[in-house]
């Protein structure tokens, strides 16, 4: 075997993409991986200069690394996007090397490409995985979150166009969570879609459970109702993998859509489940943080505020109604007789009237209102820009309309009543807890003078 030969093989058998050129630029030889990446034989590459070879507008760019090169004397690594006709993109680091004569005269270029796609795209993913991660750590919002996730995914492949849909919480709905690049009227249609088999590709995986892969929008049966809106909004691919929770249940769908039908690559696989599983990892995290809170802050009963939120609540009501110079009210109200029903009908009958007591309140006050359980059968409620004389009203309404609720487990014949202290705001008044102390006193003075009526603190 000659030299020559030996060589050929030598670099024919390397996986990397190998060229040399003259000192002007000109190809003098590649090997069988280049020949195969730019779609050229050796023979017509020979004596070209790149901007014959190569069509994606980088000729100039790659004429002068090789001038560079020349002259520096010294290697240089580069890196940049191919882009292929169909859509493809491979990343590719070069190293271009100089070469010399006998005489230490230069003679070239020989360059060394490699398709560093695989470890970008590793590197992208740990990077996203981790940016997420502190996100979700950071108690970031989960609109922000999500939409990183999409655009991690998007900037992977520029041309994804990706959403995250979110099961609505009585389970019949999907709702847009983050679909930042796809026409707003494609999202409000698809904002509030059934989840069900035929409904789009997204319907469909959130039904099943299960991913769905339609490589043309036109012709896939899920998409029969849609496929208009779909080409209005340059859709002609989607798949879409569910989100599903740590417990099973799906929470969502993370879909991918593309302008042209196509069908996914492995990488795509791969990437629509990494998609899916952070958003599955943040939307959990999410509620987990939200039940939480509820859990802190609401009466489990009633659902009211409880006694703690409604502190909170209420001081920073205070502060807000001293600033603006403006009046407001307390009401503290205890059931009459209370413990009687309990031993009459039983705790859980006395749970029942508590539970509508709460939506009678909840429904005969206005938004702004702080409402809360505050002990056993004792409410408090706070009543922001109202005057001693509008709250008097207010709880008198409050107290006749009490008698007046019917509540399950209680004979239609018995009657409940409430007493009411009430206090406002004034200039010396200025801490929670004076409030509060004043209408409990003004709710002792209702009980005292024999129940079911409004009692107004007064300084004397
Ligand atoms: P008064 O008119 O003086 O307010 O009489 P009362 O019976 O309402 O007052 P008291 O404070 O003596 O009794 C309150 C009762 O409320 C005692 C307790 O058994 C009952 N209670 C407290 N929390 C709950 C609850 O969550 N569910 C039920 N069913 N009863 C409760
Ligand atoms: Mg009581
Ligand atoms: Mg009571």
């Amino acid at each position: 075997m000659s030299k020559n030969l030996f060589l050929r093989s030598l670099i024919d058998s390397i996986p990397d993409l190998i060229f040399f050129k003259d000192k002007n630029s000109r190809y003098l030889g590649c090997n069988r991986a280049f020949e195969l990446f730019i779609g050229k034989s050796e023979a017509e590459l020979i004596g070209r200069h790149d901007n014959e070879v190569v069509d994606d507008g980088k000729a100039g760019e790659y004429q002068a690394q090789d001038q560079l090169v020349m002259e520096s004397g010294e290697q240089l690594k580069t890196e940049g996007w191919h882009v292929f006709k169909d859509g493809r993109r491979v990343l590719i680091e070069n190293i271009k090397t100089p070469y010399y004569d006998e005489n230490h005269q230069i003679m070239g270029v020989i360059g060394v490409g490699r398709d560093i796609t695989e470890r970008w795209l590793s590197r992208q993913r740990g990077m996203a995985r981790l940016n997420i991660l502190e996100m979700i750590a950071r108690h970031e919002p989960l609109e922000k979150i999500l939409l990183t996730v999409v655009e991690s995914l998007e900037t992977e492949e520029p041309s994804r166009q990706c959403s995250i849909l979110l099961v609505s919480d009585d389970n019949t709905h999907l709702l847009t969570g983050a679909a930042p690049n796809l026409p707003d009227f494609y999202n409000q249609v698809v904002h509030g879609l059934p989840i069900a088999v035929g409904l789009g590709s997204c319907g469909t995986a959130a039904a099943t459970g299960m991913r769905v892969i339609v490589e043309d929008i036109q012709t896939h049966e899920h998409w029969a109702n849609y496929k208009t809106l779909a080409a209005n909004a340059g859709l002609g691919a989607c798949w879409s993998q569910p989100v599903i929770s740590s417990r099973g249940r799906v929470l969502g769908t993370f879909a991918i859509y593309h302008a042209l039908p196509c069908s996914p690559t492995q990488d795509d696989l791969e990437s629509i489940e990494f998609a899916a599983s952070l958003t599955s990892i943040a939307i959990e995290y999410h509620q987990t943080q939200d039940a939480l809170e509820k859990q802190a802050t609401t009466d489990s009963l009633t659902g009211l505020a409880n006694r703690r939120y409604f502190r909170t609540l209420a001081e920073a009501e205070i502060s807000r109604q001293m600033r603006s110079n403006r009046s407001l009210s307390l009401l503290y109200l205890d059931i009459d007789y209370f413990k009687s029903i309990n031993d009459q009908y039983g705790h859980q009958a006395g749970d029942q009237v508590l539970t509508a007591v709460a939506a009678y309140f909840r429904i005969s006050l206005r938004d702004q209102d702080v409402i809360a359980r505050i002990g056993g059968e004792e409410f408090a409620i706070l009543l922001p820009d109202t005057s001693s004389t509008e709250a008097q009203e207010i709880a008198e309404r409050i107290r006749t309309g009490f008698a007046m609720l019917k509540t399950e487990g209680l004979p239609s014949d018995i009657k409940l009543t409430v007493s009411i202290g009430l206090t406002t705001l004034d200039t010396q008044t200025v801490t929670l807890d004076e409030l509060l102390n004043q209408a409990d006193r003004a709710l002792y003075q209702a009980k005292k003078l024999g129940r079911n009526q409004t009692r107004v603190f007064q300084t004397a």
